[in-house]
């Protein structure tokens, strides 16, 4: 590309892929957006910014697109106001005057990374959406879907000084408040009749919320209610499910299903309808390629039905793989470590390795991978707790993909450009011309480590993740 015009094509903010279900029009920033928000010159932002100039231009990179195709070494990339405005061959390319070079040579550039399962809270702490959404962008998450809120109010209102250029952190899609049944956790909805579920869903997209997740008690007459209700009002419902099966939930419209193998009731003996009973040992029988498991896994897919992978938190409940590495015991408050610390003087004082849970994560990878394989929509998110942190648990989610077999680019296209088409926002997740600019930079092959983000660059400007993450020591879970 050697003609380099200045002209920035607009793209409507629509998604790639028509959802039949609900018409799905995103939230989040446009161009002008990004020009005004870089005026603001908010110091609270600021002061982690390493790269501020209308044009910045990187060279000899190699770029995974984030659509799954092979990486491309030697590539340049020009980055006008927040957006790609030419991608190439380093050879290629012409270099804009005045423009602010940097060169990659030996480093990758991915898009940013897009998680739809990226909560504000963790147990015990129902907002730590200041150091999380900190967290998640140093480590290369710019975009979040936080799949259930346990304090929607609080996540509103950072979504928007986020939006506004007044706090740092990856846009957030914001979700309303959990709905489950009798049994559940009492900081959930539990709907005491139709018009208290209309109410809390008019309540609650009239504040700008666009997800609601249902949570493992729901009963089927008040998800059949929730789906309808939330798709009137251009708004998606996902599900940590139990009670219901995936069959059932896919059956009544749902748009999403997260943890997978996880949250499925759909393969066990005796299961009572709408009722969340049994143990989860009849997975260790399943046969992940039986016909029975692909029926259920084709019916996802005809239906549009997306899945989460959340294999990084599933992965801490493994006794011989539950070990936080150093990044998060220095970020982890005194009190979230020393609940880790007893955790494992727990884990280390069992006699007898838990086989069963480790067997299991291999079932829950084979799923997945099959899933994908066949044609699914596999998203992932990090679902932070125990020693998973925000952003952390998303690398190590990368590495745990590869495990199950998918290569670096699906990866990386299951947590980037999955991500972007559930949120039906086609201008993130991919490295592409016209799009938005949100990136990140890894120091060195991302095949070989993802953890080494040297910048995150995300509505105009680069992040430095080291000036963000040095004022985090200790403060996690605080
Ligand atoms: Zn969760």
């Amino acid at each position: 590309m050697k003609q380099l015009t200045f002209i920035l094509l607009f793209i409507p903010l629509i998604g790639c892929k028509q959802n039949s279900k609900s018409e799905f029009i995103a939230l989040g920033s446009n161009k002008s957006s990004i020009q005004e928000r870089t005026k603001l010159n908010n110091n609270n932002v600021l002061k982690y910014v390493k790269y501020k100039s209308d044009v910045v231009v990187l060279t000899n990179a190699t770029v995974f697109d984030g659509k799954g195709n092979p990486a491309k070494e030697n590539q340049t990339l020009i980055v006008e106001n927040g957006y790609f405005q030419a991608i190439g061959q380093s050879s290629e390319i012409n270099i804009p005057k005045g423009a602010t070079i940097i060169d990659l040579k030996g480093k990758t550039v991915i898009p940013g990374i897009v998680g739809v399962h990226n909560h504000l809270h963790i147990p015990g702490f129902p907002f730590v959406g200041e150091t999380a959404s900190k967290l998640y962008l140093a480590s290369g998450v710019t975009t979040i879907q936080t799949c259930g809120s346990a304090s929607p109010k609080q996540e509103i209102e950072l979504s928007k000084k986020i939006e506004q250029g007044k706090f740092i952190g990856p846009n957030i899609i914001t979700s309303g408040p959990y709905f489950t049944g009798k049994g559940g956790n009492p900081n959930m909805i539990i709907p005491r009749n139709e018009n208290h579920i209309k109410d809390t869903i008019q309540y609650w997209t009239e504040k700008g919320v666009r997800w609601f997740k249902v949570y493992r008690h729901i009963t089927p007459s008040d998800l059949e209610v929730i789906i309808k209700e939330a798709h009137k009002r251009n708004a998606k419902v996902t599900g940590h499910l139990c009670s219901i099966t995936f069959e059932q939930a896919t059956n009544f419209g749902i748009d999403g299903i997260e943890h997978g193998l996880n949250s499925t009731s759909d393969f066990r003996k005796n299961k009572t309808f709408g009722i969340c009973d049994g143990s989860r040992e009849y997975i260790d029988e399943l046969d992940i390629k039986s016909e029975e498991v692909k029926r259920l896994q084709q019916l996802m897919i005809d239906s549009n039905v997306f899945l989460t992978s959340t294999l990084a938190i599933y992965e801490s409940s493994i006794p011989n793989r539950a070990f936080a590495d150093e990044r998060a015991l220095k970020i982890m408050s005194p009190f979230l470590k020393s609940q880790y610390l007893e955790r494992r003087n727990d884990f280390d004082n069992q006699k007898s390795s838990d086989n069963v849970r480790e067997s299991r994560l291999k079932r829950i990878m084979e799923f997945e991978y099959q899933f994908f394989k066949m044609g699914g929509t596999l998203t992932a998110g990090v679902d932070a707790g125990r020693h998973v942190l925000p952003g952390f648990g998303d690398q190590r989610n990368f590495e745990l993909l590869k495990e199950a077999g998918f290569t670096s680019e699906e990866a990386i296209k299951i947590m980037t450009s999955n991500g972007a088409e559930v949120l039906s926002n086609s201008e993130i997740g991919v490295i592409e011309n016209g799009k938005k600019a949100d990136f990140v930079v890894i120091n060195g092959d991302i095949k070989e480590n993802i953890r080494n983000v040297e910048l995150v660059f995300k509505d105009g400007y680069g992040y430095d993740p080291k000036l963000i993450l040095e004022e985090l020591n200790g403060k996690f879970g605080e």
